[in-house]
């Protein structure tokens, strides 16, 4: 079983080298002080943060490297409190807070607003919540301060839940550390449990798991996913540098709205050498990078069932 990563600390760091195998940053830039091992090693040598900003800016946090490091690092914690050391790149947008709610118990979703969520929570017997907490999770990501108000007001309505289904990878990381009483996990794994969609799933498709969510849980996720696996026949992007998908493939910058993603390079490479008939996302942000790059249908799981059946909502 894999180690829960217990220390963001850079002085463990061994040199071995072995974290930028499966880092997609570089096999896009070659250079290794976009790794962990580049950025620890420069820690080491008393290279001061501020001097390292574009390599701490350019981590995905897809997490990928962190189940392979054996110092057992917590990697993406490691640049997550890089970044509370710069300075901000642009005022991640907080929304007011809202006023606490509380919840009755049983499950809640939290994931954006649209219909397919509204089915999914219908499906998996649970509320969708009020606030998505979607803003949270930019200033997690950009590593900026969250005041202790609007974080109360999301977490509020949570505490009383028994299950926190997310649909962001790096709130779910967070939201097990602020409610630990709490039991969460992502959509993409509470819908890939469902006997319907297992059977929905096919031999020729390949299912893109969304890696946030996967790293964090590494250890209870690889045994799921290898179920799956065999059970379904169908392909997934579990090899080395093949598992940022193409939105968790963008950096900071991008997802702050400061450079346009290109996704593309990604999805291509996901795809290279595969043959396949369907593609089945579990992220919705990466419909559109695999639709630019092929002509297969996309579809998003969580409306994979209306997808089987009806046909009438697909993204092909
Ligand atoms: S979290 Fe992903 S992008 Fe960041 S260093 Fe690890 S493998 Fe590379
Ligand atoms: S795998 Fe861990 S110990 Fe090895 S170089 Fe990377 S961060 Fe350092």
């Amino acid at each position: 079983m894999t180690p829960t990563p217990n220390r963001a600390d850079f002085t463990a760091c061994s040199g071995c080298g072995v974290c930028q195998l499966s880092c997609p940053v570089w096999r896009a830039t070659r250079d290794l002080r976009h790794t962990p091992h580049g950025r620890a090693k420069a820690l080491q040598h008393g290279v001061p943060v501020a001097d390292l900003a574009p390599f701490v800016e350019s981590c995905t946090l897809c997490g990928s490297c962190e189940p392979a490091c054996p110092e057992n690092i917590a990697l993406v914690d490691m640049v997550l409190a890089l970044r509370r050391q710069l300075p901000p790149l642009a005022p991640a947008p907080l929304h007011d807070a809202a006023p606490a709610t509380g919840h009755a118990g049983g499950d809640m979703l939290l994931a954006g607003h649209h219909a397919a969520h509204t089915q999914a929570a219908a499906y998996l017997g649970c509320v969708l919540a009020a606030d998505s907490g979607s803003d949270i999770a930019l200033a997690l990501e950009a590593g900026e301060d969250i005041p202790a108000h609007r974080l109360e007001a999301f977490l509020a309505p949570l505490r009383a839940a028994q299950t926190l289904i997310v649909t962001d990878g790096l709130l779910l990381r967070a939201l097990t550390d602020w409610l630990p009483r709490v039991r969460a996990t992502s959509l993409g794994f509470a819908l890939s449990l469902r006997p319907e969609i297992r059977r929905a799933l096919r031999a020729d498709d390949l299912y893109v798991i969304e890696p946030r969510a996967f790293h964090f849980d590494h250890a209870r996720r690889v045994q799921h996913y290898d179920n799956l696996r065999h059970d379904t026949g169908c392909a997934m992007n579990l090899d080395l540098q093949r598992f940022a998908i193409p939105a968790t493939a963008r950096n900071l910058r991008q997802r702050l709205g400061l450079e346009t993603p290109d996704d593309t390079a990604q999805a291509r490479w996901i795809l290279q050498g595969r043959k396949i008939q369907r593609i089945v996302v579990e992220s919705e942000e990466d419909i559109t990078a695999f639709k630019q790059v092929c002509d297969l249908p996309v579809v998003y799981l969580a409306e994979l069932l209306e997808y089987t059946g009806m046909k009438s909502r697909t993204h092909a």
